[in-house]
């Protein structure tokens, strides 16, 4: 029986894809580039690389010795993650098709490195860096070292931020734009203009995702890092223009912001969803409050 050809586009419609045989099963990661590079933690699903097809200008990262990442060079979308070990498989993340191509969480990788207060429902396998490692042909990388909550970075590198104050809580987006740029989930934190400090800004890409915002990414690695709004918003006590929404995948320490409200609650993938007794608003609901 042939498999139904999906079609998946990046955030900005630059990049599109069709696949065939896509697996059904979503896997999580909490390793450090992929956290980084997604902005909360990767997130993927089975392909053969011979079976989907891409246009557009698409950029790959060599995330390490055996792996690379691909994301749009226009937006910085994650689009796929490929271990150079010669099977052919790749991982295409979910957020580029509709409804995550009706793909269910089957497993999360290096689970113990998931912060506390963040966390998937449902009975998916929970494998650590040690379970990974006997599985697989390469061991993964190490954990952060760093202890500094108010510092972060990007995957390569070659941009780092410190915080003078960030919101002890997060807040969940599950927008297209969101899923397509991330690849999955959008996650952040609220820091004030003034109170972000960034060195390496020369390799920051800025791409205008509507008339009232940009995201912000790493040119060269493509690590999701922040939103922010660039007019004001109609209703101006729900949020300063400047206000950077920032990853809390890209803080070196990831704890301390636990989950607190998911926003377009309608527009979420069916195979997988967030714990939690939050505020969980529909698109509609969300734009009336926060006037945007
Ligand atoms: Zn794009
Ligand atoms: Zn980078
Ligand atoms: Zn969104």
């Amino acid at each position: 029986m042939c498999m139904p050809r999906m079609t998946g586009s990046c955030a900005c419609g630059a990049i599109g894809l069709q696949a065939e045989g896509l697996s059904r099963r979503l896997s999580v990661c909490w390793c450090e580039p992929c956290r980084r590079w997604q902005g909360l933690c990767g997130m993927g699903i089975g392909a053969r690389a011979a079976d989907v097809k891409v246009s557009g200008p698409v950029r790959i990262w060599r995330s390490s010795e055996i792996g690379e990442r691909a994301f749009c060079a226009e937006c910085s979308s994650s689009l796929w993650f490929r271990a150079r070990n010669g099977t052919g498989l790749i991982e295409l993340t979910p957020g580029l098709f509709v409804n995550a191509c009706d793909a269910v969480l089957d497993h999360e990788n290096f689970c113990e490195r998931r912060p506390p207060g963040l966390c998937f429902i449902g009975r998916q396998r929970q494998l650590t860096a040690a379970d990974y490692a006997a599985q697989a042909p390469v061991t993964g990388p190490p954990a952060a070292s760093a202890e500094d909550p108010r510092a972060g970075g990007c995957a390569c590198g070659a941009i780092r931020f410190r915080v003078d104050w960030a919101e002890s809580r997060s807040g969940a987006c599950h927008c297209r734009t969101c899923q397509q740029w991330s690849g999955g989930v959008f996650v952040a934190v609220t820091v004030r203009q003034e109170e972000l400090h960034v060195t390496g800004a020369e390799h920051l890409l800025h791409w205008q995702s509507s008339a009232r915002a940009e995201r912000v990414s790493c040119r060269l690695c493509g690590s999701k890092l922040w939103y922010r709004r660039t007019l004001p918003p109609d209703n101006p006590a729900r949020g300063d223009p400047g206000d950077h929404a920032i990853c809390l995948g890209v803080f070196d320490v990831m704890e301390g912001h636990p989950l607190t409200s998911e926003i377009f609650i309608d527009m979420k993938p069916s195979g997988y969803a967030l714990a939690g007794d939050h505020v969980r608003q529909s698109g509609p609901e969300a734009m009336r409050h926060r006037g945007q």
